[in-house]
């Protein structure tokens, strides 16, 4: 089965800060998936246009901001639209998306205050790949994701 899931958490340097992050425990759960699903790697922020390094963003009032103060949402934008884009020519059902990210994040994110405090809501990608019927794992989620895929696979 194809399964998009965000480029850094392949161990890819498309962080603002121009790193990867990919905790030990969730890689061992990625070598676990690999072996029997083909992982799509995506990052929206670089597909929409944004440069890597870059100032961290989070979304405030339905808008994304950097931490400079300036409005990126038109990027955060087209790269959900890339990311729905890739998953549907790829046919992916299910995705794995890093936590709290304003594009990747699901159920929590950020809650553009850049003080590190968390609020419900979704990223911008996750928004709209669960509007389509894509299913969102985040990174910690990993085991109900195995657990659903080997229950489909007994059916
Ligand atoms: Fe990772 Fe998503 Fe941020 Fe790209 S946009 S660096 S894939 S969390």
């Amino acid at each position: 089965m194809n399964i998009l899931i965000s480029a850094c958490l392949l161990g890819l340097k498309c962080r603002y800060d121009g790193k990867a992050k990919c905790p030990e425990s969730v890689c061992g759960y990625i070598s676990r998936l690999k072996k029997t699903e083909t992982l799509i790697p995506f990052c929206p922020e670089i597909y929409g246009g944004l440069p890597t390094p870059r100032p961290p963003a989070e979304i405030n009032s339905g808008r994304v901001i950097n931490k400079e103060g300036k409005d990126v949402t038109e990027f955060f934008r087209r790269g959900a639209d890339e990311a729905l884009k890739t998953a549907e020519f790829y046919g992916c059902r299910f995705a794995i998306l890093k936590e709290r990210s304003p594009s990747c994040g699901s159920k929590r994110i950020y809650d553009g205050t850049f003080s590190g405090n968390l609020t419900e809501g979704d990223g911008m990608t996750a928004s709209l790949l669960k509007s389509h019927g894509i299913r969102i794992f985040g990174e910690t989620e990993l085991p109900i994701l195995i657990e659903t895929l080997r229950i489909g696979s007994d059916q």
